[in-house]
């Protein structure tokens, strides 16, 4: 009998001990949310209570500097620097975090938005902005000591990152162009969270301008449908590119700004007029001043 019971008790000794740092290698991600003052963009900070990788990183060095000094709080590793899209309000703080965490890796889900990025850049330099930010600024013959895009992004190898100590981040990237040419969306099992990036804003105004056609817009409502409908069953959390998280039903309430921004710009006497009718449609979305300004622009003659 004894001879029975003793590898029974090592046995459920072992189990017991094993326990904790099974729990340990799957340590359940969670997110917290760095809200930038600059065009309301979000940055998030997934952790797992071992590592810690950041989705998007402001348009500011200044704000970049705010959302390091978040993320060293947590004494955690920062393992990646995930770059869901190539505009500039969701990588330029890339330079900055890169000096303060020189062991993280930027990183995005394809070589199509590593092209977008460096495009963007190009052309913020060729037209002065990057005097502002000059973290930012290409390395070139010129510029020796600039900031090394081809080799500091990476391309993932896959659409899971895997986190160290456990979870994972899923990366869709299959979208048609819409706010930007290509975009990066990511689902978090452990919390059920979708991250649409930009393919969804919470109470401000949406980006349709320079850059974002007739037919884009077209794309971007398609795709907004698709998700309503995908995502019904699994009803995650949804956390945006711009503005405070939400649920699924953000995306019929975005499907009625993008009718109304077409009806508007269609129908009004002037660029003023369609203003201040989105504006008294959306009273209280953020950033008209500059995101419906542009938009609006963009598309009416
Ligand atoms: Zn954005």
């Amino acid at each position: 009998m004894k001879n029975i019971i003793m590898p029974l008790i090592a046995a459920t000794m072992l189990l017991l001990v094993g326990v904790p740092s099974i729990a340990h290698a799957s340590g359940a991600v969670n997110v917290d949310i760095f809200e930038g003052e600059t065009a309301t963009v979000n940055s998030y900070l997934f952790s797992n209570g071992e590592s810690l990788v950041v989705m998007d990183v402001q348009r500011s060095t200044a704000e970049a500097k705010k959302l390091a000094e978040m993320i060293k709080n947590k004494g955690l590793p920062l393992t990646h620097i995930l770059v869901s899209h190539g505009h500039p309000d969701h990588y330029t703080g890339m330079s900055w975090l890169l000096k303060q965490f020189p062991k993280a890796k930027i990183v995005v889900a394809n070589e199509d938005i590593k092209k977008d990025i460096l495009a963007f850049s190009t052309w913020m330099e060729s037209v002065g902005w990057l005097d502002a930010e000059p973290l930012l600024k290409p390395k070139s013959e010129k510029q020796p000591n600039g900031f090394d895009y081809l080799n500091n992004i990476n391309v993932l190898p896959s659409n899971k990152l895997s986190m160290i100590g456990g979870g994972e981040l899923t990366l869709s990237t299959h979208y048609s162009p819409a706010e930007a040419e290509h975009v990066t969306t990511v689902y978090v099992d452990d919390i059920n969270g979708l991250f649409t990036s930009d393919l969804a804003y919470n109470k401000v105004h949406l980006w349709m301008g320079q850059g974002v056609t007739k037919k884009h817009v077209a794309n971007w409502r398609a795709m907004l449908r698709t998700f309503r409908s995908e995502y019904t069953q699994l009803n995650p959390k949804v956390y945006p590119g711009h503005g405070k998280p939400s649920d699924i039903t953000l995306f019929d309430t975005l499907v009625t700004y993008i009718d109304d921004f077409n009806h508007i710009t269609a129908t009004a006497n002037s660029k003023e007029m369609a203003m201040k009718k989105m504006k008294a449609l959306y009273p209280d979305y953020k950033e008209a001043g500059f995101l419906l300004k542009y938009s609006v622009d963009n598309h009416m003659k």
